[in-house]
């Protein structure tokens, strides 16, 4: 048998969360079967979990965006039983069972190697908010964003993209600005690399179309008028990389950055985004994320933990990134 997190959906549309034990072979069919090892809780995962956005499109569903294992057999010649992988996005947790849970069965096109640089613990310490952290980056430089040109802000600093991208960006030479609402988090911040934190409340409501320039850059993983006052602030020909929507999926802006500065506004997504792309995004964490950053960011808990877990998340009660551990 194998345990998993299972999803179902009563008729009053509330979604129910339990541990399950299944057999291997009640998995929806695909090429790759793989033990997982470790998964996470995404801010996706904590939506899906606890009902609160339509995440998951059918049920009953095993959720998690992504995991990280071992192939047990594969019909695909690309994997052979033994490899080590991981997985992120494909709409795994979402259309098809994902990743809490102690095994999956998936299509070989979803799968990478995992880096040899990083145990499965490792991989989802930095999971699909650390991935996303560095399509972030690589958008940022796509657009010639470099350190001379000025400070980068983080927004939802204490995320789990937010605390990846401060790393990462701090380890490239940038000037690191975070963003938070948890000011009393300012010394982990500091510790990842930020050198000035900001309170968000700073951001978050209604601001002017243009404002003083501040930033050459952002990472932005919450949207809404953060988003838009995070534009109206950014230096002539700066960018920023939008991937989250943690304030809101709007976006109250004017035009005026864009056509008066010349300000980029990069999207930034993780799911669909194309496999070289994946493989040159986990190329470089091995290479470039300390993996002191990881132990100090991270919290590892069961499957059985995962529902309350989820509830944490979404309160902003969680800091950095949380592995799930299947053994447990
Ligand atoms: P987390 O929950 O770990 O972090 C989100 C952070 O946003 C919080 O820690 C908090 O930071 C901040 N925040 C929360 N609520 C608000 C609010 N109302 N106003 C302003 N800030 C807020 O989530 P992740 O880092 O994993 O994901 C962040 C976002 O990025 C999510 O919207 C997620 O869906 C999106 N995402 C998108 C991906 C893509 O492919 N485009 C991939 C991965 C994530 P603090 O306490 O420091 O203020």
């Amino acid at each position: 048998m194998s345990r998993a997190l299972l999803l179902t959906q009563s008729d009053d549309r509330a979604t129910h969360a339990q541990v399950v034990d299944l057999e291997p072979s009640q998995w929806p069919e695909a090429e790759v079967r793989v033990a997982i090892a470790h998964s996470t809780v995404n801010y996706k995962d904590a939506l899906a979990v606890t009902g609160k956005s339509p995440v998951v499109r059918k049920f009953p569903m095993v959720p998690g965006i992504d995991f990280a294992g071992t192939v047990v057999d594969s019909a695909d010649e690309r994997f052979k039983s033994g490899d080590r992988v991981l997985l992120n996005g494909w709409g795994v947790g979402e259309t098809h069972w994902g990743g809490l849970a102690q095994q999956a069965r998936v299509k070989a096109d979803w799968l990478v190697p995992l880096p040899d640089a990083f145990d499965t613990h490792d991989a989802m310490a930095i999971g699909t908010a650390g991935y996303t952290a560095m399509l972030c980056v690589m958008a940022l430089q796509a657009h010639g964003v470099v350190p001379d040109r000025g400070p980068v802000l983080v927004t939802g600093a204490n995320g789990g993209v937010g605390t990846i991208a401060i790393a990462l960006l701090s380890r490239l030479g940038f000037e690191v600005h975070a963003s938070t609402g948890r000011l009393n988090e300012s010394a982990h911040l500091q510790a990842l690399g930020a050198t000035e934190v900001i309170d968000r409340a700073t951001l978050s409501a209604p601001g002017k179309p243009l404002q003083k320039e501040r930033w050459a850059a952002a990472v932005d993983s919450v949207g809404s008028h953060t988003l838009a006052n995070v534009c109206a602030s950014l230096k002539y020909g700066g960018a920023v990389a939008a991937c989250g929507l943690a304030q809101g999926l709007d976006l109250p802006a004017s035009v005026a950055p864009f056509i008066l500065r010349g300000v980029t506004l990069a999207g930034v997504d993780s799911v669909m985004a194309p496999y070289a792309r994946r493989i040159e995004a986990w190329g470089r964490l091995a290479q470039e994320l300390p993996r002191e950053v990881l132990t100090a960011n991270t919290e590892t808990v069961g499957l059985a933990d995962v529902p309350l877990l989820a509830q944490r998340l979404l309160a902003g009660e969680v800091r950095g990134r949380v592995v799930v551990d299947l053994a447990r």
